[in-house]
């Protein structure tokens, strides 16, 4: 009989030999432990490899927050820009070498807040890069203030009271804005999250990318992993993501159903 210990060496043999740490940097990830973000980091990564995208042709652009911290640990080139400020700089990448398979990723904080001015644009240009929204509806990096997606009475130590405004919905704003691809996804899911980016990146458009996400040390009650894995659920049969009309109703009706909401058809 083999022993934990075997099982778990064997395990990691296996994941190596796949090469499915390969995008991995150096760099381990300083994420608290049980953030949602190594899921979506195990998503992109699944992603890039089974794509087979040789690494010097992919760019990850982030703005500022935990999720900030991605491009030092993926093995692509990178740049850590300033807050909100990703997808203008992932735009510049893509302009100068179309080539380039270009990432932009960012938290809630910096993609609907301070960087909020940018999406639109992206999206009525359809500039064709791929936008990773890692929504936890919260700021973790400055330890815990409510979002621009956090719900009316979210309560952290940093509002006591209760936060105020109605959440945005990152989703349909994508949709609204004209983005030619919307997925809406799960950090719970990295096979979810890695066969929707192999379908965005082989969209040529602005492909939007909302991951439902966990802060595990500063929010105790809204997305909890408990009540996301409550919550999440797939698509409903019959959807049709061709249907940009559909795709609005269904963002705007049912906030937790995840996967390909709209692609907007070829030609
Ligand atoms: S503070 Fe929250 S979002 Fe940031 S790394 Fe920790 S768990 Fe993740």
């Amino acid at each position: 009989m083999k022993t934990p210990g075997s099982a778990t060496a064997g395990k990691v043999m296996r994941i190596q030999q796949s090469g499915r740490f390969s995008v991995r940097s150096e760099s381990l990830p300083t994420w608290c432990p049980g953030c949602g973000y190594f899921g979506i980091h195990q998503g992109i990564n699944d992603a890039i490899q089974h794509l087979m995208i040789p690494h010097h042709k992919v760019v990850t652009v982030s703005g500022i927050g935990c999720a900030g911290r991605y491009p030092f640990f993926v093995n692509t080139y990178g740049l850590h820009t300033a807050h909100g400020r990703s997808l203008p700089v992932a735009t510049g990448v893509k302009m100068a070498n179309p080539e380039l398979t270009v990432f932009a990723v960012g938290g809630d904080g910096d993609g609907l807040g301070i960087g909020g001015g940018h999406l639109p644009h992206a999206a009525r240009k359809d500039i064709d890069i791929n936008y990773i929204l890692f929504d936890n509806s919260i700021y973790g990096l400055t330890k815990g203030q409510p979002s621009p997606s956090s719900p009316i009475g979210f309560r952290t130590k940093a509002s006591p009271e209760g936060s105020e405004g109605a959440p945005l919905n990152g989703t349909l704003m994508a949709l609204s804005y004209g983005a030619s691809f919307v997925a809406r996804l799960f950090a719970g899911d990295p096979e979810g999250i890695s066969a929707a980016l192999m379908e965005g990146i082989a969209h040529k458009g602005f492909s939007f990318f909302h991951v439902y996400s966990s802060c595990v040390t500063f929010d105790k009650q809204f997305k909890t992993w408990e009540n996301l894995k409550k919550q999440v659920h797939s698509l409903p049969d019959g959807h049709d993501p061709s249907s940009r009309k559909g795709a609005m109703v269904q963002a705007l009706e049912d906030d937790f159903s995840m996967g390909i909401i709209y692609r907007k058809k070829e030609g």
